[in-house]
């Protein structure tokens, strides 16, 4: 089975070593030369990581990076039976994106999103394959998480779904199926929880590392929610807040914390930028 991947960033790269340290052959895509080797300089690292550590031999390496190839062009897509599209979170990159693949791909080509949000019926709707349409959510880092949620519309079909969770247990990977929704369930459920930690750090309920500490602790999450906001990145979690806001019809149990929107627009958006809840 022949896998695309449209996009070589955090999640494309992850994406791209899943599926060729088990054995599948993968073409990856990204607009330039530069992120392109980029991707794969991480993937070598990752892999490198792995070796040391002695879970992967030597032998693996070659094997997995042997099964990567890489292009500029998203025509080279032509051949693929199955793409993921891990680019830009951003609605016309995608549908752009979906609606070229959809042109250029046989009829029976499986064309599936990692998009944390967006909606897999509008991505679905620029293309005239819906029923071969579908979320293939992973989790970062894509080589170490277990989880993949598997987004379904009511116009996916069962033999879509059915492969594309065959596909994900040859990952070694937990497939997990949900509808179409404003956030599926991990983000719908994460977010508003990172939201209401930032509510009761803004109402002085207690300070952050005790808010982190309460839920570490007490919760036996492995990090507080406002490390882990500042990990996602605030603006990543200011949008998603929104799309909730929006896709549930603004109902207020979805308002972003002002706390939240003051800090992404005072530049403060987590690791990315050096200073978020936490200076880095
Ligand atoms: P990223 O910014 O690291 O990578 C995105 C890549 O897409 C970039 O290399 C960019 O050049 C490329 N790109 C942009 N436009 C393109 C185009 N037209 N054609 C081909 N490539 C294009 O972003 P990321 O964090 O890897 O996120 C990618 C997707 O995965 C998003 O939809 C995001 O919501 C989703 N996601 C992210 C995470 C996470 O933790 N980062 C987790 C789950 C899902």
């Amino acid at each position: 089975m022949k896998i695309g991947i449209i996009g070589s960033g955090t999640m494309g790269n992850g994406i791209a070593h899943s599926f060729a340290s088990n054995g599948y052959n993968v073409l990856l895509h990204d607009i330039d030369e530069v992120l392109l080797s980029k991707g794969l300089d991480t993937i070598k690292s990752n892999l490198d990581r792995m070796l040391k550590k002695q879970k992967i031999t030597d032998l693996d390496i070659s094997n997995t990076i042997a099964n990567i190839s890489t292009t500029t062009s998203l025509d080279e897509m032509s051949d693929r039976d199955l793409i993921v599209e891990a680019a830009t979170e951003n609605l016309d990159i995608k549908l752009k994106i979906f609606s070229k693949l959809d042109s250029l791909t046989s009829d029976t080509c499986i064309l599936a999103s990692n998009t944390s949000s967006i909606s897999i019926n509008a991505l679905a709707d620029s293309t005239g394959r819906a029923s071969n349409v579908i979320g293939m959510h992973f989790m970062n880092p894509v080589p170490i998480m277990k989880l993949v949620e598997v987004i379904k519309t009511e116009r996916t079909s069962d033999e879509t779904l059915n492969k594309v969770i065959d596909i994900a247990h040859n990952l070694g990977k937990e497939p997990i199926e949900c509808l179409d929704s404003p956030g599926f369930v991990s983000n719908r459920i994460l977010i508003p929880m990172i939201n209401e930690a930032i509510y009761t750090l803004m109402e002085g309920v207690a300070t952050k590392e005790s808010i982190d500490s309460i839920m570490k602790l007490g919760m036996s999450h492995p990090m507080g929610p406002l490390t882990l906001a500042d990990l996602i990145g605030l603006d990543v979690c200011l949008s998603i807040m929104n799309v909730l806001k929006n896709g549930f019809k603004d109902d207020p149990k979805y308002e972003p914390c002002p706390l939240l929107i003051k800090m992404c627009e005072e530049g403060k958006l987590g690791r990315k930028t050096g200073e978020g809840f936490y200076k880095y």
